[in-house]
Formats: C-alpha cells, structure tokens, sequence
C-alpha cells in the first residue's frame, strides 16, 4: 500500500480485535475509564485550550506537565496539535482550513486529511510562542518515543498486577489493547468528530455574533460530554479565546471546572473567559454597575 498513514490506521483498527483474544476484567475496564478522563481532559485543557489558545497562564515546569498530559492521547506532539488548530481556527469551514467537512467532505473532514503526509509536518511558523521552549521542541519531534514508553508501562502493570493478583484476571496484553489501542481509537474518533460532524450538525445560539467568518460549527450535547467540553464547539467559535467552553450553566464543561480546581491550587492563572462571564464577575464584585 503506498499511503503509509492510512496502512498505519488500518493496521491500529484491526488491532483492536484482538479484545477477543485478550477478553476483558474489571481491571481492564478501570483502566480504560481512567485513560477515558485522563486523556479527554489533557486534550482539551492541555493541548486545546493551553497550547491552541493561550486560555490561561502558567510556568514554564507546569507548561511541560501540560505536554505531556496531552501528550498521552496519542493525538501526536503539542506544537503540532497547535499549529494545525490554530490554521483551522484562521481559516475556519474556508480554503485552508485542514479538515473542514465544508472544504474536504465529511469522511475527509473526519479522517481523511490525516492520511496524507504534508497534514503530519508542524507549521513551526504558527506556533512561534512555544519555539522558545527547547523542551517543547525535542517533545513535539521525539513524541513517538514518548508513545512507545507510555505502552511499555501499561504493559508492565498489567503483568505486575497478574503477577501479584493472578485472580484479577488481567494481563499486560490485556490492559495494552483496552487502553493503548482501543482507548486511543476512541478518542481519536471523538476529536475527529468534533472536526467533522461539529462543523455540520448542532444548535447554533451565537450565530448573530459570529466571530469567524467562514465558521459553520455547532454545539453537540453528547459529543460535548464524551469530550469534557470540546463538543460545546459553536460556543468555542464564538469565543475561541475562553478557557470555558460551555457557556450556560447546564452546558457541561469537565475541561472548564478543572481548569478552575489548577487554578485554585495555584498551578494556572489569567484564566480567560468570555466576554458576557466577564461582566458579571465584575458586576458580582461591584467594579461595574450596569
Ligand atoms: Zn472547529
Ligand atoms: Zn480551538
């Protein structure tokens, strides 16, 4: 086959089937619920709302944290994540966009636009904010390593706990294809969802303070709480800059509240929020009084 990537991404679907041959435990799905989280929430807090939008500040150490927490979703390096949403965000549903549904077609939009090989390069000159970070750099070049190692420890503890809780029913494989294969796959879908089908489908409440030109996004309730927030992807927009993204009270937003509990312990600070929360935060501590 002469498209490596698309050999890559068949290869991975059929990995998956070996859930089979390995079966399931109640470690193996403690496990899988844990990454489920873990990784939905470093995508959109660490990769999305930190590296892509500046929502908030931190140090330089916890920037690197934040790397590699987003790091473990398999969704390749920061720097590339970055530089690739921030060319969606500037040329949203428009020529240039790399994976608008609008320009691509929806199986384009959805998969299509990772399979050819210039979509992998990091556009260095769109995230020239983070080029001073060597650590970032050698980070976002040698994710792969990153990658391989974050598997080799699920593996390891899988088979430590056989070893020493043989009842549990689990094994090294097991855990490698419940979280490393099957895992990834999963969120893999759901952030491509948001690309694909959040720029067709969902309800559009901001559409008279349109932000970006050609934007056609939509907000998606039950994307939204598969993915801690991203599927709220008509607010984000709308307000691209915010590090909350469900703008109603009843708009779930994992990513938001735990980027309020990073901002209680002192990790993040300058939490940026929309315009109408910003108002009313004033407004509650009396420096505005309309
Ligand atoms: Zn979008
Ligand atoms: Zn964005």
């Amino acid at each position: 086959m002469k498209n490596k990537l698309l050999l890559r991404l068949i290869i991975v679907h059929m990995l998956a089937l070996f859930v089979f041959k390995v079966g399931v435990s109640a470690t193996a799905i403690g496990f899988f619920v844990f990454f489920f989280f873990v990784r939905a929430l470093g995508l959109t807090v660490a990769y999305h709302r930190y590296f892509a939008h500046r929502a908030f500040k931190t140090t330089r150490f916890f920037q690197f944290i934040l790397a590699l927490w987003g790091g473990l979703c398999a969704q390749r390096g920061p720097l590339w994540w970055a530089s690739k949403h921030r060319k969606h965000h500037r040329h949203c549903d428009l020529p240039g966009d790399p994976h608008s549904p609008h320009q691509l077609g929806l199986w384009g939009g959805h998969i299509g636009w990772a399979l050819k090989a210039e979509s992998m390069k990091t556009d260095e000159a769109l995230v020239k904010d983070f080029k001073k970070y060597p650590e970032l750099m050698i980070f976002n070049k040698y994710h792969d390593l990153f990658m391989l190692s974050f598997a080799a420890l699920l593996y390891l503890s899988g088979e430590l706990i056989a070893h020493y809780y043989p009842q549990s029913g689990t094994s090294g494989f097991q855990i490698l294809i419940w979280v490393y294969i099957i895992n990834t796959l999963v969120h893999v879908h759901l952030t491509f969802c948001v690309n694909s089908i959040g720029h067709v489908r969902g309800s559009r409440p901001f559409k008279d303070h349109q932000c970006e030109k050609g934007d056609k996004s939509g907000n998606i309730p039950w994307l939204a709480w598969l993915t801690a927030g991203e599927g709220w992807h008509h607010n984000h927009h709308t307000f691209p800059y915010s590090a909350r993204i469900g703008i109603q009270w009843f708009e779930l937003d994992l990513g938001y509240l735990t980027i309020l509990l990073l901002e209680k312990m002192g990790l993040i600070w300058d939490v940026k929020l929309p315009l109408l929360h910003r108002r009313k935060a004033q407004q509650k501590a009396g420096t505005i009084l309309t």
